[in-house]
């Protein structure tokens, strides 16, 4: 319906048009729960959350060491809502002797967490018989440690039940994930608290389910809003925003809406216009530091 005859008169021209094309139309953005993959410079596998998007991850892996017994992994899971283990059961790595994870959270009963949602009553194949080793570690709240030279910070987020971002640097650069978070007034009352943790990030994925106005309707829900992600990220020299934690009634044309949106709320701001550059997160995107 879009294309005129020059867009299809040849394969070139072909592709270059569907590239023109929003993302709402050409594709789209998933809908799939948290979920990302961190590859360090060592080609180290990082994930974070195991939500259903796990299940895209899990068929890339099978194609590797994990799926012959040999892969090793590490796993930091930011808190245990549904949204964000919920893949666990389906994440076939996990199924194969000799692979190896360790499994990273500030919750003192990470490992109970995630073993009570694979009760009987709840799935018919409990956790310890996925025969894969999966070591659980408790980290010290708002603390770092280290993978080799990669160095992971965990901030404690306000959300209910409590969450926490991750902040991960390898040779210089440095990609912040914060998603549930919610930065009501209290919050940015003490944003200060914050800045060891979003200073100078090349990438931040940040927590912005709701518009403004549903924010303020939304207090304690434990979400936040793209102006407030994009406050944050201009106070503290952010170079990367990438929207993320969508909320799950909007279509794609609405999540078109939010970008553009925020992009006008960035552009308001005379004084830093072009500073922070602003994406919204879809499934498969991928993001070089
Ligand atoms: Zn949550
Ligand atoms: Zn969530």
């Amino acid at each position: 319906m879009h294309a005129t005859p020059g867009d299809i008169s040849s394969e070139e021209s072909i592709e270059r048009f569907i590239e023109s094309l929003p993302h709402s139309i050409k594709g789209t953005y998933g809908g799939n729960t948290t979920c990302l993959e961190v590859r360090t410079d060592d080609n180290e596998i990082i994930i974070i959350d195991c939500g259903t998007g796990i299940k895209n991850l899990s068929a890339e892996l099978m194609k590797g060491d994990f799926g012959k017994g040999k892969g090793v992994g590490t796993i930091l899971l930011t808190h245990t809502h549904w949204d964000h283990i919920q893949g666990v059961p389906f994440f076939s790595p996990f199924y194969i002797k000799g692979n190896r994870f360790n499994i990273y959270s500030p919750f003192d009963d990470i490992k109970e967490r995630v073993e009570y949602q694979q009760v009987f009553s709840h799935f018919p194949i409990n956790l310890n018989y996925m025969l894969a080793t999966k070591e659980f570690f408790i980290l010290e709240k708002e603390s770092e440690f280290y993978l080799n030279n990669v160095k992971i910070i965990n901030k404690r987020m306000h959300h209910p039940g409590g969450c926490f971002g991750f902040r991960i640097e390898e040779n210089g650069k440095s990609f912040v994930f914060t998603s549930d978070c919610e930065f009501n007034i209290d919050e940015i009352d003490n944003i200060e608290l914050y800045k060891d943790f979003f200073s100078n990030a090349n990438v931040v994925v940040f927590d912005t389910q709701y518009t403004f106005e549903e924010a303020i309707d939304k207090i304690d829900w434990g979400h936040s809003s793209a102006t407030i992600a994009i406050d944050i990220a201009l106070r503290f020299n952010v170079r990367k925003l990438i929207l993320f934690h969508h909320e799950p009634d909007y279509s794609d044309e609405k999540l078109e809406i939010v970008l553009s949106n925020a992009k006008t709320y960035m552009s308001m701001n005379s004084r830093k216009r072009g500073v922070l550059e602003i994406d919204i997160a879809r499934e498969g995107m991928e993001i070089e530091l």
